[in-house]
């Protein structure tokens, strides 16, 4: 099956090719509606480069060109030649629970539910609408990343709110980066030789989350309403008393957009010491910088107190997953997480987690309770098999 996972933006696309589930093509098209606009396209194969710069006025003309460099590249003629195309869509809100292909009732409702991702879920409408006009035979599937934490209870996605907000306005825990830790963690089951593993997965890159998963399934997530809720991360607060809220607006004399920005951009990691790269504050600890050292032990902090509290909600944790490109690839914060969980049974190797390698691994001591492994994710190779599946069923 030929099939396509675009990641639409605001000003981006981002796109895999699969053909049989092995990737053959990804690229890129950004800056869209600026005069210095980009689309590159890679030949996974050969790592022959195809790219063309020039103005890019909107998504349509981005697809179009992506279509070229298709076709010049060799790999696929034509859009239409294509099986079906998946679309990441970051919040299905309420009512879009599942998968599935797209259709005007489903256009309509993610519409609807566009208030809870403002800054998502319109560029990802732009990404469908472009693939339905450039390619009108072709299926396309939306692949939420909420769809996963459907199976949360009750009692762990209400917040403590006057009833009727969650009844007349849908406000309650959605979670997300299900796409990524459904994957892991069945990468991780297929690695530990088990059917349904019960484990905690915790998906660290610029947005962060830690899921705790029972047998399969989501049951807590630390994200919430939106992406905002739980880690410290890059640039996002997390957790906060929520009285603070009230209290800098009057004291900044902010409003709610202002408000939104701050806790969304100038937070995380980088509202404490200035870096929002891990790398950057590694090297900013070497030097000295005690602002970069307390943002890391922050950071490990608060994920050190949410994998205890999955641990607590899980009867048996199997597994601890690393994923992300600061679990995949940061030793320190892993090790500084791991150094705190021992008494919980999640004993690290040291050695192991020191040792740099781009594939899947276990990294606990041989006497750990627990498994501690890193799964690099492929949230695209998943949803282009999410795609597929819906396809073949209909
Ligand atoms: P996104 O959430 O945008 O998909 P990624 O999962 O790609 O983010 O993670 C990006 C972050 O991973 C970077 O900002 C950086 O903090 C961290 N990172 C990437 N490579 C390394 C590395 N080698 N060592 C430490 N941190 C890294």
């Amino acid at each position: 099956m030929k099939i396509l996972v675009l990641n639409s933006g605001s000003s981006s696309i981002k796109f895999k090719f699969f053909d049989d589930k092995i990737v053959k093509a990804s690229g890129l098209v950004e800056k869209i509606g600026e005069q210095n606009s980009k689309v590159s396209l890679k030949n996974v194969l050969n790592n022959e480069n195809f790219e063309r710069e020039l103005a890019i006025k909107d998504h349509e003309q981005g697809l179009k060109l992506v279509s070229e460099l298709f076709k010049e590249s060799g790999i696929l003629a034509d859009l239409n030649a294509l099986d079906g195309c998946g679309h990441r869509i970051v919040h299905g809100g309420a009512k879009l629970k599942e998968h599935c292909l797209v259709s005007d009732a489903v256009l309509e409702e993610l519409e609807r539910v566009s208030v809870f991702a403002p800054l998502h879920n319109p560029a990802h409408l732009m990404g469908i609408k472009t693939m339905l006009k450039a390619a009108p035979s072709v299926s396309n599937a939306v692949i939420f990343d909420t769809a996963f934490h459907g199976t949360m209870p009750d009692f762990a996605y209400m917040y403590a709110l006057p009833y009727e907000f969650y009844e007349k306005h849908s406000i309650r825990k959605y979670g997300f980066h299900g796409t990524s830790h459904s994957y892991v963690s069945s990468r991780a089951a297929l690695l530990l030789g088990k059917k349904d593993i019960s484990c905690i997965s915790a998906h660290l890159g610029n947005g962060a989350s830690v899921c705790a998963i029972k047998q399969g399934q989501s049951v807590d997530t630390s994200m919430g309403f939106t992406p905002l809720e739980g880690l410290i991360m890059g640039t996002r607060c997390g957790d906060l008393d929520p009285a603070i809220l009230p209290y800098i607006e009057r004291l900044k004399n902010l409003n709610s957009d202002e408000i939104d920005s701050l806790l969304n951009k100038k937070s995380g990691v980088y509202g404490i010491c200035g870096f929002n790269d891990f790398r950057d504050i590694a090297k900013q600890i070497e030097q000295g910088n005690d602002k970069a050292r307390l943002a890391l032990d922050m950071f490990c902090y608060r994920l050190v107190k949410y994998i205890g509290a999955y641990f607590a909600v899980l009867p048996k944790t199997d597994a601890l997953i690393f994923t992300g490109g600061i679990g995949e690839n940061d030793t320190l914060v892993r090790r500084k997480v791991c150094e705190n969980l021992a008494h919980l049974g999640m004993e690290l190797d040291f050695e192991l987690n020191e040792q740099r390698s781009s594939k899947e691994r276990m990294i606990n001591h041989t006497h750990s309770k627990v498994k501690i492994l890193i799964i690099p994710t492929d949230e695209e190779l998943q949803i282009a098999r999410i795609t597929g599946e819906l396809i073949s069923k209909n």
